[in-house]
């Protein structure tokens, strides 16, 4: 379906979940953020509600997310069912992979289409101070080999202040396996700094140009997302880079988000959307259920303003919102 600015929305990000086994102080409060009642939180077949009635609008991909989705129990079940449902073109899911090594032949079986997991560094010891856990780096890295070459892989690195020599080491995994890397600005949400994002696009490109010289734009396109990707023939995956704050991609924003509780979000930027879980939990028909969809996603914002950020209404953390 399209929005008021004619913008095609075929996109949908599920939170299945709003709890995680990490705290990466990008994303929540060391403290975690107050539990949210088990019973405020979506049962599934209230998300697959959701999804039919989007898939009725157009809406036919989804990005199953959370905080941490593979924590939330019976999630394999869950994305047969919402793979299943018929219109569904696409399932996939982002996580943090340490639980994939025990799921990841169920959710292949489930049909899941591909995967992204987070992983904003190599060294051990740093990715224990960005996740304040005692996990590790090599335990996603093991996620990462048993992914790669069986799904379609991706894997999505914050750009931190003290990551940037992780720039090159997170690439070259691009080179050993059949996976995509992708350097993501950190947002101006919940519980990030507030420090400017580095380093800059054009910084980034020289410094791996330095190692792969012909690495050169991609120009198909290349998944759902606004990522602009790089080749080389010397790897086996591209390099991409999610420019969210400094190159705003709104005019081709093709998504919108639900959180665990029910909050149809149109924008990131923006705490403003529409409550879903009363209509679920109502009684609403399914009539009612899709025009409080498209009333959503009419209502979308013309664009976000993560480079001012004066009018950022959103007040949730990332793991509230899916990311
Ligand atoms: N736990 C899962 C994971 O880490 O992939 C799914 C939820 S997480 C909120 C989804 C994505 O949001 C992750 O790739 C994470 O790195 C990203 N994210 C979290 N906080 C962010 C921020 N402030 N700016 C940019 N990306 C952020
Ligand atoms: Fe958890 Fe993902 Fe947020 Fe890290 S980014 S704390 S893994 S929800």
């Amino acid at each position: 379906m399209r929005d008021a600015l004619g913008r095609e929305i075929n996109y949908m990000r599920l939170s299945v979940i709003d709890r995680c086994n990490l705290r990466c102080r990008y994303c929540m409060p060391a403290e975690g953020v107050p539990a949210t009642a088990h019973a405020d939180i979506l049962r599934y077949e209230e998300l697959l509600r959701v999804a039919q009635a989007a898939v009725s609008l157009g809406i036919d991909r989804f990005k199953v997310t959370g905080g941490e989705p593979l924590v939330r129990r019976g999630i394999v079940d869950f994305i047969r069912s919402l793979k299943e449902l018929p219109g569904v073109r696409q399932v996939t899911l982002t996580t943090n992979g340490l639980l994939l090594p025990s799921l990841l032949d169920g959710l292949l079986d489930a049909g899941l289409d591909a995967v992204n997991i987070s992983l904003d560094t190599r060294d051990n010891a740093q990715y224990q101070a960005i996740t304040r856990s005692t996990h590790t780096a090599d335990e996603v890295l093991h996620a990462v080999r048993l992914c790669a070459g069986r799904l379609p892989t991706k894997i999505n690195a914050v750009l931190l202040p003290e990551t940037a020599a992780q720039l090159i080491p997170l690439s070259h995994l691009a080179e050993e396996l059949p996976v995509d890397v992708r350097f993501i600005e950190r947002m101006p949400l919940g519980a990030a700094d507030a420090s400017p994002n580095e380093p800059a696009h054009k910084e980034t490109i020289d410094l791996l140009r330095a190692v792969w010289p012909d690495l050169a734009p991609v120009q198909a396109p290349r998944g759902n997302g606004p990522a602009r990707y790089f080749a080389a023939p010397e790897l086996k995956g591209c390099i991409g880079l999610i420019q969210a704050v400094s190159h705003a991609f709104c005019a081709g924003c093709n998504r919108v988000r639900l959180t665990s509780t029910g909050h149809l979000k149109p924008c990131l930027c923006y705490e403003q959307g529409t409550d879903l879980r009363p209509l679920l939990r109502g009684g609403a028909d399914d009539a009612a259920l899709r025009a409080a969809i498209r009333q959503a996603v009419y209502q979308k914002p013309a664009a976000h303003c993560f480079a001012e950020r004066q009018d950022i209404t959103e007040h949730k953390s990332m793991n509230q919102i899916g990311g």
